[in-house]
């Protein structure tokens, strides 16, 4: 098995760099021609490239998909041959001569496999987590051809590698896992020779298969996974995460205006901010990176300039507070277990959660109860149901989770107390100081939220002492996919 030298200091010379292009970062020629400059600068840090659909691409496939299983044909059609035209006519303006006849009649296969994949799931009647994943996937096959023949016609020397026969997943559809083994034994026997002959590897984020080839997606916003299990797997210098922001931002710039960009964060802060509602990353992005080391940029596509943000693995930085985020629209769930908490029965009300797809955000245990966050109540007449005689369920909807996020937070009891003077008159329902020591969360009504965020990240981030980033005025939370939890 061919494999990268581990490099002290990950020389550039030798590790090589992963770049993740984003839906935005892709949309449109011109934005191809910006992701091509920005990957020919760094041509000399032997980059790996992995793309995402086109901006947009997933969500309407997953819409055409519900559509034909819906027995509507006709919209799912439309959808399509939308996206056809778009690739096509993005095809005849970057790409010339025989490599644009080859590549439209790549695009025609595929649509022609989308087309069949409808025609099933009419017949079937519904959408299976195993036909989603194969339909969704085509977007990132579809886009990574058109990148990787435009990047050729621009005189780079890229080539296309198939994710597919590379990320080997389990098979737990919509939000598979990769093979960590073979993953990295596969990457490494394909990606290796060809950085060593000066190529530029080019493959689709998002997708992966199981050792029986059957179509695997990594959850949505998952083509950051996919730059992570690469970076990861060839132990690079760094895995660059192109998008449309100027990094990740003290909190969501729609909420405050003044939010502003975060120079350099920790994995786990990054983490907790995923987790807690921040719309930037996809919170398993980061541990392949992280596992090896590797720090992770979050860069603007459009502002290519900026410093973006640095996420490493232990970052120390002077600010007590480095973001503020809410996650809506939570429901609390409070649980009466008839007989008194232990191991195997808080294993057992896990169990049953985890069964309903139902991820819990925050959990606190006593004798006699388990308090938790959910983001969605849809499963919990369910697990209700699979929990009577053990335990009575009840739950409350709109909830918002405030979360303040910082290294060294809860090292320094006084920040409580300024947050709890801040807002103790927004009737705050619950507060969980949670088992991480970089978090201080609460509860508040759903309608309380924008108030909260906004009167915290002012006595955090208060205008006179901490200038504005410099760089693009665009600084709305990434338009890209909100990732899943996973
Ligand atoms: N295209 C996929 C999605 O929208 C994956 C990604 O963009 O990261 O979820
Ligand atoms: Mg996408």
């Amino acid at each position: 098995m061919s494999e990268l030298p581990r490099q002290h200091g990950h020389d550039a010379s030798r590790n090589p760099l992963v770049m993740k292009l984003g839906g935005s970062s892709i949309e449109d020629a011109g934005a191809i021609r910006r992701s091509w400059r920005i990957l020919e600068s760094r041509l000399s840090l032997r980059p790996v490239v992995i793309v995402s659909a086109l901006a947009g691409v997933t969500d309407q496939l997953l819409t055409a998909g519900k559509a034909a299983a819906r027995r509507s044909a006709d919209l799912a059609n439309n959808i399509f041959a939308d996206v056809h035209f778009r690739h096509a006519a993005l095809a005849r303006e970057l790409v010339a001569g025989t490599e644009q006849e080859n590549l439209l009649s790549q695009l025609n296969e595929d649509f022609n496999d989308m087309q069949i994949l409808a025609q099933d799931l009419t017949a079937a009647g519904e959408f299976t987590p195993a036909t989603q994943d194969h339909l969704m996937g085509l977007g990132e096959c579809i886009s990574s051809k058109l990148v990787c023949a435009a990047f050729q016609q621009a005189g780079l020397a890229a080539v296309h590698v198939d994710a597919r026969s590379c990320i080997v997943t389990d098979d737990r559809h919509t939000y598979a896992t990769p093979l960590w083994e073979l993953t990295n034994e596969n990457l490494r026997r394909t990606l290796v020779p060809l950085l060593q002959s000066g190529q530029v590897p080019l493959m689709a984020g998002f997708i992966g298969s199981t050792r029986e080839g059957v179509p695997t997606t990594l959850g949505r916003g998952g083509s950051d996974f996919s730059a992570a299990i690469v970076g990861g797997a060839l132990h690079a210098s760094r895995v660059e995460i192109w998008t449309d922001v100027d990094g990740v931002m003290t909190t969501d710039p729609k909420v405050c205006p003044d939010a502003r960009v975060i120079a350099r964060m920790s994995f786990d802060e990054a983490s907790e901010m995923a987790c807690f509602g921040a719309k930037v990353l996809h919170p398993a992005t980061l541990l392949p990176a992280m596992r090896e080391n590797i720090p992770v940029h979050v860069l603007n596509a459009r502002n290519p300039q900026g410093e973006g943000t640095q996420i490493v693995a232990h970052a120390s930085t002077t600010n007590v507070v480095t973001a503020v985020t809410a996650k809506r629209k939570v429901a609390a769930v409070e649980i009466e277990t008839w007989e008194r908490m232990n191991v195997e029965l808080l294993g057992a009300i896990c169990a049953v959660f985890d069964q309903h797809r139902c991820p819990i955000d925050v959990m606190v245990t006593s004798l006699g109860r388990v308090s938790l966050l959910v983001g969605s109540t849809s499963p919990l007449p369910g697990v209700a149901a699979d929990l009577e005689g053990v335990a009575k369920v009840r739950w409350e909807n709109h909830k918002a989770l405030i979360c303040l996020v910082g290294e060294n937070i809860r090292r320094q009891p006084e920040v409580a107390s300024r947050v709890f003077a801040a807002i103790s008159d927004l009737d705050v329902r619950l507060s969980c100081q949670g088992a991480s020591d970089r978090t201080i969360t609460f509860l508040v009504e759903d309608s309380k939220a924008d108030e909260s965020v906004q009167r915290l990240h002012r006595l955090f981030f208060p205008e006179k002492t901490a200038p504005k980033a410099k760089s693009s005025p665009v600084l709305t939370q990434t338009s890209e996919t909100q990732p899943a939890a996973r």
